[in-house]
């Protein structure tokens, strides 16, 4: 096999685009090239040793190249790699819905599968509209959505998306949703004030629009993209009673947040909340392979449930839909979560992890540190008294992750935000490795005198 790293450097140049990637400055530096996995470790095609600290982009769960998961993935090899879901069934993706059930928040009772986020949410907002109409209820046509949403990056999940700088060029081409703010304690007056506007600006436009609205979509507890902005205890109850009081559709984006990623299996179950449809995917195989799923309350189904001629059917699927070798590996995930206590040893870790964090605070640049379970963002600030934010162009985010990788860990930031989202199943010691790391690389970069001034 092919590993010598200059010459995969160049045909990476010559024939690869990245996503979220600005080629340019791609191209400028020397590129990372993963050849291998091990962990809580990724090697590159020279050998070198990171960190995940990112989980390959918030997926990771149990480490890479896992027994339990790789032999869950032969063996299914040997029986059949691919059989579709389209008028007929395969073994894994029955015994894989029986479990999604099982481990869901109670009353989400069917599983309609796809093969990412993006589809999974793509999936729920068509379901949200058609349901309407399939009960005879017309004009609930638009939907709500939280600023600085993000649920992924085909035309319906762009839609509802609401960071200016990922959606702002396609607005032309989407549908416009309402968009009510999501908390964000830290900027908008504390907790109690950023709640009360939440709910404020909700009931409102409940209250005016609610006839003509089909759902809303929430990132539940934690809104990752957007910043790691952490919604304080009891505010995701709050919104959930009032779209049912006014009879709108509550859709749960748990891309990022599900499968003991906060603490809890599922996001939603810290406000003990039952959305009526929920998107699921990140961490559904371990990291492993693309498979997705959105989970919905009968009432749903129903809805869809009709004779031929009445033409209620849900008319959407994909070709990979159900994909055997991805609900094999998804179950064997699921088993060895289960049989490691892997969710209740998170919410345990997760608590570690806030004391290896909290020194952080005293850094001239540290304006605030938010974590729930094993999703934690650090967010910097040119002045912390003022809280003055570092100006785009600082790239300072890119710059300590830049240099985060030079120490021997990976991950990326959201603007001005730097993500830790290890593996869950990091050990407390390899969790203080990886905020060593990026405290020493935080202080190094923000406290150089040249930092963003002219
Ligand atoms: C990552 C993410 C998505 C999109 O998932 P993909 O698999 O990348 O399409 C959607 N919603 C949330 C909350 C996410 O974090």
């Amino acid at each position: 096999m092919l590993n010598n790293h200059d010459e995969l450097a160049a045909k990476n140049k010559q024939f690869l685009w990245h996503p979220f990637t600005q080629m340019k400055d791609y191209l400028a530096e020397d590129p990372l090239i993963i050849a291998r996995g091990e962990g809580v470790k990724l090697y590159d095609v020279n050998g070198r040793a990171y960190y995940d600290g990112f989980s390959s982009v918030w997926l990771n769960v149990h480490g890479h190249n896992v027994p339990q998961l790789n032999e869950a993935i032969t063996r299914q090899l040997g029986q059949v790699a691919h059989s579709t879901l389209l008028g007929m069934a395969n073994v894994p993706s029955i015994l894989l819905a029986e479990q999604l059930v099982r481990i869901a928040p109670t009353g989400l009772t069917k599983v309609f599968y796809s093969d990412n986020g993006a589809t999974a949410v793509e999936i729920a907002l068509k379901m949200a509209f058609q349901y309407w109409q399939n009960r005879g209820i017309a004009g609930k046509h638009s939907f709500i959505t939280m600023n600085n949403a993000y649920h992924g990056d085909t035309i319906g999940a762009t839609s509802v998306g609401a960071i200016p700088l990922y959606h702002q060029v396609y607005k032309p081409l989407l549908f416009s949703p309402h968009i009510i703010p999501y908390p964000y304690p830290y900027r908008d007056g504390g907790e109690k004030a950023a709640v009360e506007n939440t709910l404020e600006r909700l009931e409102k436009l409940l209250d005016q629009h609610s006839h003509e609205i089909a759902a809303m979509i929430v990132e539940p507890v934690v809104q990752g993209a957007g910043g790691m902005i952490i919604m304080p205890d009891g505010c995701l109850k709050k919104i959930a009673e009032m779209l049912q009081a006014y009879d709108v559709l509550l859709i749960a984006d748990e891309v990022a947040t599900g499968f003991g990623r906060t603490g809890k299996m599922f996001a939603c179950e810290h406000d003990e909340v039952v959305p009526d449809i929920m998107a699921v995917a990140k961490g559904i195989t371990g990291g492993y392979l693309p498979v997705a799923a959105t989970l919905v309350k009968e009432k749903i189904y129903d809805a869809f449930y009709a004779d031929y001629e009445e033409q209620k059917t849900f008319f959407h699927g994909h070709s990979f839909t159900g994909n055997p070798l991805g609900c094999a590996v998804a179950l064997a995930n699921l088993r060895l979560m289960e049989e490691r206590g892997l969710v209740a040893d998170v919410a345990e870790k997760a608590e570690a992890l806030e004391g290896l964090l909290a020194p952080l605070a005293e850094q001239p640049h540290v304006g605030e540190i938010r974590s729930k379970g094993l999703m934690a963002g650090i967010e910097l600030v040119r002045d912390k008294q003022t809280k003055e934010s570092y100006a785009w162009n600082d790239r300072i985010g890119v710059r300590v992750c830049q240099l985060a990788r030079e120490k021997g860990l990976l991950t990326r930031p959201l603007g001005n935000v730097i993500v830790l989202i290890p593996p869950l199943a990091s050990t407390i010691e390899e969790l203080g490795e990886m905020v060593q790391i990026l405290s020493e690389s935080i202080w190094e970069v923000t406290t150089q005198k040249a930092v963003g001034r002219p």
